[in-house]
């Protein structure tokens, strides 16, 4: 891999591509000129749905004059930064029925960015990631979660604000941490080198991947990974080591990915979440096929950090072959 974001590898739905220009959401009369800007681009979501050109092929970005008026049917308009020095924002589009839309939007199809995001390149699918995580925060606080009073859009849509005089609480954008992990066992003189992947009750059958879990509060990220391979599999880990990350704004995750070691090798699943879960060599890997194809064991999706963890072990163990 020879993308990086820092020293970590670079992850789709990630990186910085555009400047989130965070000084001039505070100003007002900046924000409604950007707007109001021809060179402006909205990125349109209805019903936690990105906006597609026909067959996933790029996103669809309206220019500034439609945006513009379809601010007045909008929920909710948030400024995602500038990106190519033109200021992006997403539009929500929810509320409407999607024939209100028709007449405002070019040929093309709403669909949940895990079905296309694969096919988008980099910035586009970080920009949509960014887009979706947003406005899907928008919608889930809409009310005070101290008073109760409906809350109402600040500085260009990063932040809430109760409505009630007597509150006036500020809410911020929210991303929930959650750990994913790689669990390896190094090779011994007997055997080659294994990784621990599961089948998980929440996916199709034959796909294997890293498990993962959510972070919970008192928990340093470590002992979310030692706590959940526990959990999930009963094998113990040590010598956690960080990977990277990745937002995964389904609906508001960040992905922190480690790789472990094995402590034990015995595995007993909890089958609320773990269908199964298997010591794999690097060449049962390479056989394996892809999510949704007819093979009885797929890797997960492309995209996924999960995916990228497992390439990286395969590729450390050929360094070691
Ligand atoms: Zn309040």
């Amino acid at each position: 891999m020879t993308e990086r974001s820092g020293d970590a590898p670079a992850q789709h739905y990630g990186g910085a591509f555009l400047d989130r220009a965070s000084d001039r959401r505070f100003d007002p009369a900046w924000l409604a000129s950007a707007m109001a800007h021809d060179e402006a681009r909205y990125l349109p979501l209805w019903r936690s749905r990105n906006r597609f050109h026909p067959g996933g092929h790029g996103a669809t970005a309206l220019p500034g004059r439609t945006g513009g008026d379809l601010q007045a049917i909008a929920d909710e308009v948030v400024f995602l930064g500038v990106a190519e020095g033109r200021p992006l924002f997403a539009i929500d589009l929810s509320s409407r029925e999607s024939e209100e839309l028709q007449g405002w939007l070019p040929a093309g199809e709403w669909q949940d960015l895990r079905r296309f995001g694969p096919l988008l390149d980099r910035r586009e699918a970080a920009w949509c990631a960014y887009a979706r995580g947003m406005l899907h925060w928008h919608r889930a606080h809409r009310y005070c979660g101290h008073c109760g009073a409906p809350t109402e859009s600040w500085r260009g849509g990063h932040v809430r604000v109760c409505t009630r005089e007597a509150c006036r609480r500020q809410i911020h954008p929210r991303t929930d941490p959650a750990v994913i992990m790689l669990v390896e066992r190094p090779a011994t003189a007997h055997s080659p080198a294994q990784c621990l992947l599961a089948s998980h009750q929440r996916l199709p059958e034959a796909v294997y991947t890293t498990l993962a879990g959510f972070v919970e509060p008192g928990e340093q990220l470590e002992d979310t990974v030692a706590r959940e391979v526990a959990e999930e599999t009963g094998v113990r880990v040590e010598r956690v080591r960080y990977f990277a990350s990745q937002p995964w704004p389904f609906p508001a995750q960040l992905m922190v990915g480690f790789r472990a070691v094995a402590a034990s090798v015995g595995i007993r699943v909890d089958p609320e979440e773990i269908r199964d879960a298997r010591w794999f060599t690097a060449s049962e890997i390479r056989a394996a096929g892809e999510w949704g194809d007819d093979a009885s064991l797929q890797l997960p999706r492309a995209d996924s950090i999960a995916r990228q963890l497992i390439a990286d072990w395969l590729q450390r163990s050929d360094a070691q072959r």
